[in-house]
């Protein structure tokens, strides 16, 4: 009876996750789905701790009964977690899926760790979900927290010299310990596991430290993927259908994001394996062009411009979730359309700091979904577009990554935003974005630079459009 109830409990922690998993592809539906899924993930959570029944020493079933420690890890996780949850800035938040990810890599790698050291003998199978999940989740632990540092600027872009060789060689060698330690071919040396652990993490580090660029987003989504193929392992080894249930999904969602992520770069998922992006060197490079001339307009100007429009298209980068300016530039588009004005949004997939980052943003703040438009949709509709108002964004407009193949996001498709009539920038200097790049198109005839912080700006914008 028990163990029916147990595996009752595993069924809703698979079916919430999955029904979870697809409200999570609406913004509607989005937060309701994770608290689904969250829910579900709960009961099945609390069913082993209770009714989980593993074989003892003595080959009589014995249910987990280390309570103090079990309680201790989940209040001080909970703690933690919904501290930092709640405190955490929008603008900071990808650092956290990053580092909440890393965690999770950490739990593969600690389950094989204490797999691995149990003394009964393990088949075939069971060294190789072992080896595996030590090797995969001390890569994605590594590799996240490299991450993390990045994002938040306390670890910088190093470009090692012959760094794909070295990390062909360390792969190489990695897969030689996998074999030597699943094949028991070297019986005697258990310090070979623990090389497993070693090179993994020095992969994870070598592998994600070059990468700069503008291209992140898709190694943080490949690594989220490594963590759920972490966590699947961890569920075959304890054969726990929602564990692996819940690695398999967050591995393939996490693979799916991955290519949809390479695609939006341009990127081959080969080039991301090897570590070979256009870093931080090609991004200095290409940094160091002159300036050329630019105009400013005013705000008064830029009302104007907007109030007789007959469509506006509003592009917001990673400066407009610095600002916190996503409820005032809803409150911007309202009193467009109130003057009958057709406003749209037009969304790069890598624009701001994390997949999706505008979509969520905007979300916050209201803005129907009918209004975004995607990349190639927006792409289709600039040309019958008056006004572009770029707010805070800068690599994902810039023409270099059609025109400059020296550049290191040349390929990367970009929002075309100089086929609408007029083209308005709003930063608050002429610093570079992500990529450390300059951009051309500041300084093209069509444009015209609206210096200040966004939300001023937005909110000075609002008041002045009101009085046309
Ligand atoms: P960028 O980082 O290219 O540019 C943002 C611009 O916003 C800056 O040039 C900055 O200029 C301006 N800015 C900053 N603060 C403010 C403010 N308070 N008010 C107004 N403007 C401000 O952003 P994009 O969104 O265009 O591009 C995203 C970049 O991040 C891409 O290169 C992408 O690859 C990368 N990336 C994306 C991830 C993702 O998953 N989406 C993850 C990691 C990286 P100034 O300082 O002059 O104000």
């Amino acid at each position: 009876m028990e163990n029916a109830i147990l595996q009752l409990s595993y069924l809703i922690g698979s079916i919430t996750f999955i029904l979870g998993l697809k409200m999570l592809s609406h913004p509607d539906t989005a937060r309701k789905g994770n608290l689904i899924a969250a829910a579900g993930m709960i009961i099945a959570i609390f069913a082993t701790i209770f009714l989980y029944e593993y074989t003892g020493g003595e080959g009589q079933p014995v249910r987990l009964h280390n309570y103090g420690w079990i309680f201790g890890g989940l209040i001080i996780g909970t703690v933690v977690g919904s501290f930092a949850a709640k405190k955490v800035q929008m603008t900071a938040m990808p650092e956290m899926v990053s580092m909440f990810n890393g965690m999770g890599g950490a739990c593969a790698m600690l389950i094989s760790l204490v797999e691995y050291n149990k003394p009964e003998v393990k088949e075939t199978g069971t060294m190789i979900v072992i080896a595996l999940g030590m090797l995969i989740g001390t890569v994605s632990f590594a590799g996240s927290m490299i991450a993390w540092g990045k994002l938040a600027g306390k670890i910088k872009d190093r470009t090692i010299p012959g760094g794909q060789v070295i990390n062909f060689i360390i792969f190489a060698g990695l897969i030689t310990l996998v074999v030597l330690v699943v094949g028991g071919f070297l019986p005697e040396m258990h310090g070979l596991f623990y090389g497993i652990l070693a090179l993994a993490a020095l992969y994870g580090i070598l592998f994600v430290m070059p990468i700069g660029g503008a291209d992140m987003p898709v190694v943080i989504s490949l690594l989220n993927s490594f963590t759920g193929v972490a966590a699947a392992f961890g569920g075959f080894l304890y054969n726990n259908p929602v564990m692996l249930t819940g690695g398999i999904l967050v591995g393939s969602a996490g693979t799916i994001l991955t290519i949809l992520m390479c695609k939006a770069m341009n990127r081959s998922l080969k080039n991301v394996l090897i570590g070979s992006f256009g870093g931080a060197k090609a991004g200095a490079a290409a940094g160091n062009k002159e300036q050329g001339n630019y105009k400013e307009i005013s705000l008064n100007d830029t009302a104007t411009l907007m109030a007789y429009a007959q469509k506006v298209m509003i592009i917001p980068g990673y400066g407009l979730a610095v600002a916190q300016a996503q409820h005032t530039c809803h409150e911007l588009e309202k009193v467009l359309t109130d003057k009958g004005v057709e406003v749209v949004y037009g969304i790069h997939p890598v624009a701001g700091r994390m997949p999706g980052h505008m979509n969520v943003l905007l979300a916050e703040a209201d803005v129907p979904y009918e209004k975004l438009m995607e990349m190639e949709d927006a792409n289709d509709q600039m040309g019958t577009t008056d006004v572009v108002l770029i707010l805070g964004a800068n690599d994902v407009v810039n023409p270099a990554a059609k025109e400059d193949p020296t550049s290191p996001i040349y390929g990367m498709p970009i929002l075309e935003v100089e086929k609408a009539k007029h083209v308005i920038v709003n930063k608050r200097s002429m610093k570079p974005g992500y990529a450390g790049i300059e951009n051309e198109l500041f300084f093209r005839p069509k444009t015209s630079m609206l210096f200040g912080d966004a939300k001023k700006v937005l909110q000075d914008l609002v008041s002045e459009m009101k009085q046309v």
